[in-house]
């Protein structure tokens, strides 16, 4: 048996599971943190968008993503996370991204689902882009979905073409959805289009009767971070599934805050959320993570802090030995992620 870190839990025999899925993440997100403050502090999730994450995107350049998409990919692996369903934009930098994205992730060991987030926010040029960025990868084979930003930044032209896209290339849409109030007449834009293989992110003022077509993804610690309110995820029958929103990909800690959450209103377990991902990636339930705790019982895992992904293997492979990534340098690609993090840094000072 492995050995184990000194700091790791007692225990007797370690619970193995199958890969863990985080459902909606934004890979580029990993060189935000300690990011400049926003040149006033956003008072509304419009805000939020456009005074920080719109700017940042907008200063991405492929290198950046690349080693955004590096840290990414192995923090997810050291939280026995083994397959990212990821949501990307960078507006300055749109052709090849998803290719540098998937090829980082591969070179770690993790499974990604790529997908390129269209909008008109940058006009009608911009959307093609988008588009024409998704169909590329999805054609040349590469494992993904047809990205939109979010209903309220696409014209109607540009959600049917997203839409008619995903429909041909049998892929589905991954979509924001219903985040905040500017985004809460989604369903009036997207009911027609909307389709079983449909990923709805958030769906927090999405109306419980909407009858949106889709698997929705919850992001419990992005809503609260947000404070876009509760998405009280039960109200819908869709399936659901557990995303970090870019908040990392520790699933774990992310099904205690879904069940916290959870808790407030009904006496259930968020553990069917989190095993649900698998849908969506159905590979990884032939992943195999063994933790440094003896259960993996969700009422013990809902207490039991500091719970962490020992060995990893991935289609066989062993990606992760004693906690550590056995095909990259963890150290090295943290050393990497953060200079690209300075050099997006001084590039927002700029705009
Ligand atoms: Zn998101």
């Amino acid at each position: 048996m492995a050995s184990r870190a000194p700091d790791a839990p007692l225990l007797t025999v370690p619970a193995t599971t199958s890969g863990l899925v985080c459902a909606h993440h934004h890979l580029y997100a990993a060189l935000a943190r300690g990011m400049p403050a926003p040149r006033r502090a956003p008072s509304t999730f419009r805000e939020i968008l456009e005074l920080v994450w719109w700017r940042l995107d907008a200063a991405l350049d492929l290198e950046m993503i690349r080693w955004s998409a590096m840290l990414g990919a192995l923090e997810a692996l050291e939280c026995g996370t083994t397959a990212i369903v990821d949501h990307h934009e960078s507006p300055s930098a749109i052709d090849g991204s998803l290719s540098v994205i998937a090829d980082a992730c591969a070179e770690v060991g993790v499974r990604v689902v790529c997908a390129y987030g269209v909008t008109d926010r940058h006009g009608p040029e911009g959307a093609r882009a988008g588009l024409a960025e998704n169909e590329r990868f999805l054609r040349a084979g590469g494992r993904g979905m047809v990205g939109v930003h979010a209903a309220f930044t696409c014209s109607d032209a540009t959600l049917e073409a997203a839409a008619g896209l995903a429909r041909d290339l049998g892929t589905g849409v991954h979509i924001h959805v219903a985040e905040g109030v500017d985004d809460a007449d989604a369903t009036k834009r997207l009911l027609h289009l909307s389709a079983g293989d449909w990923l709805l992110v958030h769906c927090v003022h999405l109306p419980s009767d909407a009858g949106m077509q889709g698997t929705i993804a919850h992001n419990p610690r992005s809503n609260m971070n947000n404070a876009v309110g509760y998405a009280r995820p039960l109200r819908f029958p869709n399936r659901v599934v557990l995303g970090t929103d870019g908040i990392g990909a520790d699933m774990l800690e992310e099904f205690r805050l879904a069940y916290a959450r959870l808790r407030e209103e009904t006496p259930e377990t968020a553990w069917q959320w989190l095993e649900n991902g698998d849908a969506l990636v159905p590979e990884a339930r032939a992943d195999t993570v063994t933790w440094s705790y003896e259960s993996a019982d969700p009422w013990r895992l809902a207490f039991t802090p500091g719970v962490r992904a020992l060995d990893v293997s991935v289609d066989g492979d062993v990606v992760l030995r004693d906690g550590r990534a056995t095909r990259v340098d963890a150290d090295e690609i943290r050393r990497k992620a953060a200079e690209q993090s300075q050099r997006l840094f001084s590039r927002l000072s700029e705009v």
